[in-house]
């Protein structure tokens, strides 16, 4: 095989996926002349879902470009918002639970599901029920199955929910979700309720909630301030 040379730029934005060598203008990289760029590219660490325009030589080119000896790359982020087709959902791996119910308390849908299922069965019920792949695994984001895929870039889970409101900016509607299981929730009247509740608690609250998948039961105002918090800073400005 023919050993073509060229040289690739990344967006600052992608460095933290490639080695430091790649990081600087213009790396010199090695390929063999009949790999896509796509394939290219994530060899060198980078998963295709963060990745915007491809540039060759000053021209935009699909994944499957075949690089040839000294063309210059260029590998740009991917814009914000944005925008997957149909409703937006997401399903989350076994790693970002905080991350999941932080989402269901602003009413996103976001599936999340322990034990772990792995990778395979992950990547089927992304393309099966068209949810954007949440992960910090990079192999799993490279899993040509999925409906769509997003890196999650911090450890923190209040700063991963900043990441995926900026990146997706999905309709919120805060305390209409279950926490526990992502179902959704309908209002019950507090005469339905009370057989259920603590005299003191039905004496306290008038709006009441019920999962429609679990039946687990809500009141508002009894939930967590620290929830009350997530809610009120991403309502904030939107
Ligand atoms: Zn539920």
């Amino acid at each position: 095989m023919a050993k073509v040379e060229i040289s690739i730029t990344f967006d600052p934005g992608l460095h933290v996926f490639v080695s430091a060598a790649n990081r600087g203008v213009g790396a010199g990289v090695a390929t063999d002349g009949v790999s896509s760029l796509g394939h290219v590219v994530e060899a060198l660490g980078v998963p295709l879902v963060e990745v915007g325009e491809l540039v060759v030589d000053g021209r935009v080119v699909g994944v499957g470009h075949v690089p040839v000896s000294g063309e210059r790359v260029e590998v740009r982020k991917l814009g914000f918002p944005q925008r997957v087709g149909g409703s937006l959902r997401f399903l989350l791996d076994v790693h970002l639970g905080t991350l999941a119910r932080r989402l269901r308390v602003l009413g996103v849908d976001a599936a999340y599901e322990t034990p772990d299922v792995g990778d395979a069965a992950l990547a089927a019920w992304s393309a099966r029920e068209q949810r954007v792949m949440l992960s910090r695994d990079r192999g799993l984001l490279h899993r040509r199955e999925l409906f769509a895929g997003a890196y999650v870039y911090s450890h923190k889970p209040a700063v991963q929910l900043d990441e995926i409101l900026d990146r997706f900016q999905p309709v919120l509607a805060p305390w209409t979700r279950c926490t526990a299981c992502n179902g959704v929730l309908r209002a019950v009247a507090k005469e339905e309720m009370r057989d259920r509740l603590e005299s003191g608690t039905a004496k306290a609250y008038d709006a009441f909630a019920e999962c429609e998948s679990c039946g687990h039961a809500y009141w508002r105002g009894a939930h967590s301030a620290s929830l009350d918090a997530i809610v009120e800073q991403a309502m904030r400005g939107r």
